[in-house]
């Protein structure tokens, strides 16, 4: 069982895609309220080499001489990726050896502000960093951050990452309402999403169980209302929801050991696990009923339905 890589998984965003994860779970600068890898174990800027970058990258050539059919190879996982001091040289490595693949990072951009973390994503073909709000209050009582980030100096660091990057930024824009919803944090962030000029804005919503109870997604009508409002700059604007991926080949024959990477990173419904592994929903259904019984696993309601996932402690 690989460390590193994981998938591939379907994602809401980038469709069929190779995760790589750099981290030790669950190491962030944020504590999200509305995060599904459950509460941030290590909260840190420090930036850290975690594992030798010499291991991620032999994983991650046993998996792609394989040339699994992929829309992505992201980087994302158990936490905050750019912690990782492995993410430029791996990043720059795959571009190098593996160019028919598309690269992404998902980031929470709070280390953009640091020069070295600006040039390790330079070799990607798409980064998608966070911002929910320009108001320290607001930013302290979503995210829950290591104490000396500001959020005025991530916006800086973040138009600073535009100003070098000319491949695409997707800004993502996570709903939290009625935190980061009133009006005046609605234009507030407007103003700010147009000095960093990202190519695309994605509007995200709880999907799955966050790491607080209260946090409930936003109502459609809020969404709509609220996409409406930001693509009237011109920048075109997404509200995230599952794409179709380019090919439904099943990545592994083994049920279990799927599951269990899967689940490992997230909870799961039994409907994404089919669609993530290509396992048919009844083979997947028998598995977790068997899984939870022997108290391996355990399940929850959320908005889609019953989430499954591993117990921690
Ligand atoms: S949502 Fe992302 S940034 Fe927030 S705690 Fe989870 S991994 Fe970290």
């Amino acid at each position: 069982m690989s460390n590193h890589i994981f998938g591939p998984v379907l994602s809401r965003r980038l469709g069929r895609s190779l995760g790589i994860d750099l981290l030790l779970e669950k190491t962030c600068s944020y504590n999200c309220v509305y995060c599904e890898c459950g509460a941030t174990t290590n909260l840190t800027i420090r930036r850290n080499e975690f594992f030798p970058t010499g291991d991620v990258i032999a994983e991650l050539d046993d998996v792609l001489k394989k040339e699994p059919p992929l829309d992505y190879i992201t980087f994302a996982g158990s936490g905050e990726p750019t912690l990782s001091l492995s993410i430029g040289p791996v990043l720059a490595y795959v571009k190098d050896r593996y160019p028919q693949y598309r690269v992404a990072v998902l980031t929470n951009g709070s280390l953009l502000s640091v020069p070295e973390v600006r040039n390790d994503l330079l070799a990607a073909d798409l980064v998608i960093p966070t911002l929910t709000t320009t108001s320290q209050d607001t930013f302290v009582r979503i995210h829950r951050p290591s104490l000396s980030l500001s959020v005025s100096e991530i916006l800086s660091g973040m138009i600073a990452f535009r100003e070098l990057f000319s491949r695409e930024i997707w800004l993502e824009v996570f709903l939290v309402p009625p935190h980061n919803t009133t009006d005046q944090e609605i234009h507030s962030l407007n103003d700010a999403i147009y000095a960093i000029r990202p190519d695309r804005i994605q509007i995200n919503n709880l999907d799955r169980p966050g790491t607080e109870s209260w946090v409930r997604p936003a109502p459609p009508s809020l969404v709509d209302s609220i996409s409406h409002f930001f693509s009237t700059g011109g920048i075109p604007v997404d509200t995230v929801v599952l794409v179709p991926s380019q090919s439904s080949t099943r990545y592994s024959s083994d049920l279990l050991g799927a599951v269990f990477e899967t689940l490992k990173r997230r909870p799961c419904t039994i409907e994404d696990i089919a669609s993530m592994t290509g396992f048919h929903q009844n083979e997947v259904r028998k598995k977790l009923v068997i899984l939870e019984k022997q108290g391996i696993i355990a399940s929850r309601h959320g908005e889609r339905g019953i989430f499954y996932y591993i117990p921690t402690g």
